[in-house]
């Protein structure tokens, strides 16, 4: 069986744990290799090179650090089809979208190839007389990221990338339920030219994740993953002094106003809650039909849902691919039991597929509920399958209210042709990314990405500029130089006469 190591100091390092994850391939439903789970001493490892890292990695010129990315770029898309190919095999979700999902993690190493220009302070002439003061962001020191399953090379890019590009050095604790590309991305920074010790991997669970968080030496913690872990992280890693940033689960609705082009709606929705098994923090989970559009749009969504491909995510006809894992299959299947116990209708029923050949793999069809409301299990809570619910709603400020009462605040979409509908929108609801017309709105690595209410704790977004604050801190410096005046010794706070 195949053994996943971790990666530290710039070649794998094998732990004496004798602790193992199982790592399987979805759509075989068949173990494939077993991941290391790291001790206290392997975290002690990781930590103490990413330290010795540090004093040169930080005093590297930005221009250095910004070619390194350039060349990591350029490996990435030589390898694209590689990383592509390790994602679907642990994940499930189809190539074509793992590409994407690979791309847009080497998006934010394109953002950060302008780390010189991104990180550049300000200057003030003359703040008093021969008085000059400049303000400059520097690194922080050690960060570590921990990474769900469900996006194993974007969501790890959008931490790592900035921070090393920043200057930190980066322990990365992947999720152990796909793992392996995290050990290759390692191994193609150091091709990229990265000094050992700068990006290191450790595999493991909570009990690697609290040695980490918990450790004196480190500085930040960017967590991603469940509500419930994204909070603890965020607690713990407050308590012990850590900058922190804790991005959490969602439940992201789609509000169709009668207006809206409604084949553009049925692409947006089959796209949005069905890609990727629904296994995406911006999968949209709710459709929410305003003023009596809702029979017209079970009409053109139901027999989408009915004839959607589903099968493993390396055939190129296959639309969705398996679930993650037997455990998680069988808590989506027990979320659509509850939806018909709690009343909602079961439009299409995807649970009892089986696929020729794939018989032991983690698939569900599609599911579609009608006539969901906001007291049901369904709606309340994170499914995190492809299990899209229709809620019904008599206006606009009513859907708006439904939004903005949801526990989770990440994404939100509105389909309508009126520009006054999407203004009051955007500008009314309680939720951090927003699109119109727009099916997914993931802010480019540019921009920022983060969720707000229970889907973020702590203050700064992921990637963009929010992601250079949070990976770096201020300094100002106030400078005079000895010019021969002397006017004595001041008690007063020095103020501008
Ligand atoms: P998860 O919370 O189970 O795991 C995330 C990470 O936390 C993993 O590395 C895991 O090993 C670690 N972990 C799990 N339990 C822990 C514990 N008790 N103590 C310490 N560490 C622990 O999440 P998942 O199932 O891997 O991913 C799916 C979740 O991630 C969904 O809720 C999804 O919405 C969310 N997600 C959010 C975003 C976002 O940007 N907001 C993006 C992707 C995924």
């Amino acid at each position: 069986m195949k053994k996943i190591n971790h990666f530290i100091n710039g070649e794998e390092y094998i732990s004496k744990s004798n602790r193992f994850g199982d790592v399987f391939n979805p759509a075989l439903g068949e173990k494939i290799a077993d991941v290391s789970f790291a001790n206290d001493k392997d975290v002690g490892v990781a930590i103490a090179s990413a330290k010795a890292a540090f004093t040169s990695w930080s005093s590297t010129p930005p221009l250095t650090r910004s070619r390194i990315m350039f060349k990591f770029k350029e490996l990435l898309l030589r390898d694209m089809d590689m990383l592509a190919a390790q994602v679907t095999e642990e994940h499930g979700k189809v190539l074509s979208d793992a590409v994407g999902s690979v791309t847009r993690g080497m998006e934010v190493v394109e953002f950060m190839c302008g780390v010189p220009h991104l990180i550049k302070g300000e200057f003030s002439e003359n703040v008093g007389r021969n008085i000059d003061s400049w303000s400059m962001r520097q690194p922080l020191g050690i960060c570590v990221g921990i990474t769900p399953f469900n996006f194993p090379a974007m969501v790890p890019m959008w931490m790592f990338v900035v921070a090393i590009a920043c200057g930190n050095c980066f322990i990365l604790k992947p999720s152990e339920k796909d793992p392996s590309l995290l050990i290759t991305l390692g191994n193609l920074l150091k091709e990229a030219g990265l000094p050992d010790g700068v990006f290191n991997v450790v595999n493991g669970d909570k009990e690697a994740v609290d040695n980490l968080i918990t450790h004196p030496d480190v500085s930040a913690v960017s967590f991603v993953g469940s509500t419930p872990i994204a909070e603890y992280i965020y607690h713990t890693s407050s308590k012990h002094n850590k900058r922190v940033q804790a991005l959490g689960g969602a439940k992201n609705h789609m509000i169709i106003m009668p207006d809206a082009d409604l084949d553009q709606v049925a692409d947006g929705l089959m796209g949005a809650g069905y890609g990727s098994a629904g296994e995406r923090c911006m999968a949209l989970s709710v459709a929410v039909a305003v003023g009596g559009i809702g029979d017209a749009l079970i009409e053109k969504l139901q027999p989408r849902v009915q004839a959607l491909k589903v099968g493993p995510g390396n055939d190129p006809e296959v639309e969705m691919g398996p679930l993650i894992s037997a455990a998680h299959l069988s808590k989506v299947k027990s979320y659509v039991d509850s939806g018909i116990s709690d009343g909602a209708s079961l439009l299409v029923d995807g649970r009892d597929i089986s696929l020729q050949g794939y018989e032991k793999g983690y698939f569900l069809g599609g599911c579609l509920f009608d006539n969901v409301t906001s007291d049901m299990q369904i709606y309340k809570e994170e499914i995190f399958g492809p299990v899209l619910s229709v809620v019904r709603s008599d206006n606009f400020d009513s859907a708006l209210n439904l939004v903005n009462d949801h526990e989770f605040g990440n994404g939100v979409t509105i389909y309508t042709r009126d520009g006054d509908t999407a203004r009051a929108f955007s500008n009314q609801c309680q939720i951090g990314m927003v699109g119109i017309n727009v099916p997914i709105p993931v802010p480019m690595a540019f921009h920022s990405f983060g969720g707000w209410k229970r889907s973020l704790f702590g203050d700064h977004a992921m990637h963009g500029m929010e992601g250079i604050r949070f990976f770096t801190k201020l300094k100002t410096v106030t400078s005079r130089w000895p010019n021969g005046i002397r006017s004595g010794a001041e008690f007063i706070m020095p103020t501008m006469k």
